[in-house]
């Protein structure tokens, strides 16, 4: 996941979405920064060979005061920069060119990523909880500067002044220079000063109103306290951790690890639903009220800069535009999971005649996950254990950089790591010889370690000042079975990866391909720094490979034996993907329609009724009486009016691939191609043309529609 903030650039974290988690609610995509120094702010002999060019964020972020200083040096340098910028104010215009204005405005952008970026990793991957502490400072520092950033009528007047000589700029400079006036008008700097300082009110309320929605959810935590026997279908183990109390009775919570366990294979359903009905109500009236409170000044706020609606607002600079152009593509795809869905949707209801329902109920949302993994079992006996014995982790991370390093000519050399951790292993990355960028991975859990799975950029690359090219560096961040080897017990059971795991660790590769194979010279653009409602195209791309045969069968071997995957469980694992798939995309169309909604129609609206009225009319199982699951739904904060994006993602990826499968999924030829026409060029070009010149056509749905209607 991924959350972009004023600064074009300030992307963060980039998680796996919703592919391979029985999806909940998702949750709330984390806040992000990015980071990149001059080699003026750290002194040389502070850089680790072989990184070359500029500063190495991990040979001095180590410790509480290393961290602190790659967040305040940079900050202080970015802030250092802004004031020169500035002090052109009413200088002659022969002194106002490229260099000294927009260009030296994205040197800023990167010293502000490069504040945040390691830092924001450290808060969240380093053991020490004084180093974790000294990190988590530098979050509200790097919004302070960015969040006054484009509020900063100064600064605005020099870039302004430059871009009223008209000088001629090609490729990504000229995106730079539209994209940054236009986020300046976005923030209101071309308004009168009482129409700003009504804006700056509104700014203030939204982050405050945004921030109360997450605590709130984040801090509800509801329970169901069960007789023992309602625990009949649970595994064992679940069980086993949830002892009967003084009182006879069995606490079961909302929180994750209680939760989809018990909605999906507990056989009382009514407690199911009785817990659904507390996880589904998490944030409580008060976030019912507060996300009401919010869409009106949402709303106020995009009246204000001259927009219809905040949807229209928020679209404006992303690949959609408009928020009529979402509108039609939730159409195109409400329609072509229609007749699917209703067949899956026949099946689920036979599932619950035979379970002793009858065929006119009612069926909650809840029942989804339980009637699903009942007809999973039935009509696949798909055994996903023992598909995991094909996955030792170690043979899994191989082939993966094996396969990555043939399709795209790379060469990887593990290095020394000299991280954060000792589980902790580096690779640098060469290509035609010249090294390109380094990746850390991160792969086992460990108290107090990020839970997810999710790349993060620890420097991005970019053109410095002296001419010199700032290679990029990423990590990825998961939570994987660990190998006995490194556990230090030989002989110990080895360590055996789900495929949806495997799917994940594709999907995340992906986003540091994208993040290496950089050539922008912009930070502003430089790797995953796009449109939001592209960034997970490439890596939802890339999990296409998991599900390949040639691919896995380089590396899918038999932990045991050595024996590839047989046909028949390739087949029944093939089989079980596309099963649900069309129920699943209906409930995504459910939310991102939902959230549409809420900020398209005028306020002052009962979000309860529109959700109720929404999920009637795109998704056949039934609303509950008495929840508000808006009240639980994160990505109303952050991806508001942007849901739809992991939609619209998942559509090109689909698209992209035809080319693929076309020409060969590991042909280099077509990897090159992708890589020179798409991934090299990060945002520094409208994405929709990248992809045009990668397909040799224009974009469109037709590959999303066959992929929803099983035909891929
Ligand atoms: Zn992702």
């Amino acid at each position: 996941m991924f959350r972009r903030t004023l600064v074009p650039s300030l992307a963060l974290i980039l998680c796996a979405c919703a592919s391979a988690v029985p999806a909940p609610a998702p949750v709330a995509p984390a806040q992000a920064s990015r980071t990149t120094p001059t080699a003026a702010i750290l002194a040389p002999d502070t850089l680790k060979a072989p990184m070359t060019t500029s500063f190495d964020p991990v040979a001095v972020g180590l410790t509480a005061n290393g961290v602190r200083s790659v967040c305040d040096d940079h900050l202080a340098a970015a802030k250092t920069i802004l004031a020169e910028i500035r002090g052109r104010a009413g200088a002659p215009a022969e002194q106002l060119t490229y260099a000294t204005t927009i260009g030296r405005f994205d040197d800023a952008v990167a010293e502000i990523s490069d504040a945040g970026q390691f830092p924001y990793l450290m808060a969240v991957a380093h053991p020490d909880k004084a180093v974790r502490d000294a990190a988590k400072e530098c979050e509200p520092k790097v919004e302070q500067v960015t969040t006054s950033l484009y509020l900063d009528a100064q600064l605005a007047s020099v870039l302004k002044a430059y871009a009223a000589k008209n000088e001629k700029l090609e490729g990504e400079r000229a995106r730079l220079l539209s994209d940054t006036l236009r986020d300046f008008r976005r923030n209101g700097l071309e308004l009168p000063s009482d129409a700003q300082a009504r804006l700056r009110e509104l700014n203030k309320q939204i982050t405050d109103l945004g921030q109360q929605f997450g605590t709130n959810i984040a801090s509800s935590t509801g329970h169901v306290s069960l007789d023992p026997k309602q625990l009949a279908g649970l595994p064992p183990e679940y069980v086993s951790n949830h002892p009967v109390g003084p009182d006879g009775k069995v606490s079961i919570s909302t929180d994750y690890p209680d939760y989809f366990p018990f909605v999906t294979y507990a056989k009382d359903r009514k407690a199911a639903l009785e817990l659904d009905v507390l996880f589904t109500n998490r944030g409580g009236d008060e976030n019912v009220k507060i996300l009401e409170k919010l869409i009106a000044l949402r709303n106020e706020k995009a009246k204000l800069l001259g927009y219809a609606t905040w949807a229209d607002y928020q679209t404006e600079p992303r690949m959609a535009k408009s928020a009529k152009t979402v509108n039609e593509f939730l159409a195109e795809v409400r329609e072509a999971v229609r007749a699917p869905a209703k067949a899956e949707f026949a099946e689920f209801v036979k599932e619950h005649v035979a379970l002793g329902g009858k065929a006119t109920d009612p069926i909650p949302p809840t029942d989804r996950y339980f009637l699903e993994d009942r007809l999973r079992n039935e009509k696949y006996s798909f055994d996903s254990k023992e598909l995991s014995n094909y996955f030792e982790v170690g043979a899994v991370t191989k082939g993966l950089l094996d396969v990555a390093s043939q399709m795209y000519g790379l060469e990887l050399t593990q290095v020394p790591a000299e991280a954060w951790h000792g589980d902790v292993t580096a690779y640098e990355v060469r290509s035609d010889g010249k090294l390109i960028g380094k990746f850390y991975l991160d792969l086992y859990p460990r108290a107090d370690k990020f839970k997810h799975a999710a790349m993060f950029p620890i420097r991005s690359g970019k053109r410095l000042p002296d001419g010199s090219y700032q290679l990029p560096a990423a990590v990825l961040e998961c939570n994987f079975p660990r190998p006995s080897g490194l556990a230090s017990k030989p002989g110990e059971a080895p360590a055996l990866m789900e495929h949806g795991d495997v799917v994940t660790f594709f999907h995340e590769f992906g986003h540091v391909l994208h993040h290496l194979l950089t050539k922008s010279e912009l930070a502003t653009y430089s790797g995953a720094n796009t449109v939001q409602d592209f960034v997970e195209a490439p890596s939802q791309m890339f999990e296409e490979w998991a599900w390949n045969r040639d691919v896995l069968d380089r590396f899918a071997r038999h932990h045991a034996t050595g024996a590839k995957i047989p046909d028949a469980l390739f087949t029944a694992m093939k089989r079980s993907r596309a099963f649900g798939r069309a129920l699943a995309t209906q409930r995504q169309v459910f939310f991102a329609t939902m959230d549409l909604e809420y900020h398209s129609r005028a306020p002052g609206f009962d979000s309860t009724k529109v959700l109720e009225e929404v999920q009637r009319a795109n998704y056949p199982f039934a609303y509950v009486p008495g929840t508000h699951f808006q009240s639980s739904f994160g990505h109303l904060v952050g991806y508001d009016a942007g849901y739809y994006s992991y939609q619209w993602a998942l559509s090109l990826s689909r698209d992209v691939l035809t080319r693929f499968k076309r020409e060969g999924m590991l042909n280099p030829t077509t990897a090159r191609a992708w890589r020179d026409d798409v991934l090299s060029k990060g945002g520094g070009e409208d994405e929709r043309a990248l992809v045009a010149h990668f397909l040799g056509r224009e974009p469109n749905e037709q590959a999303y529609v066959a992929f929803l209607k099983g035909q891929d």
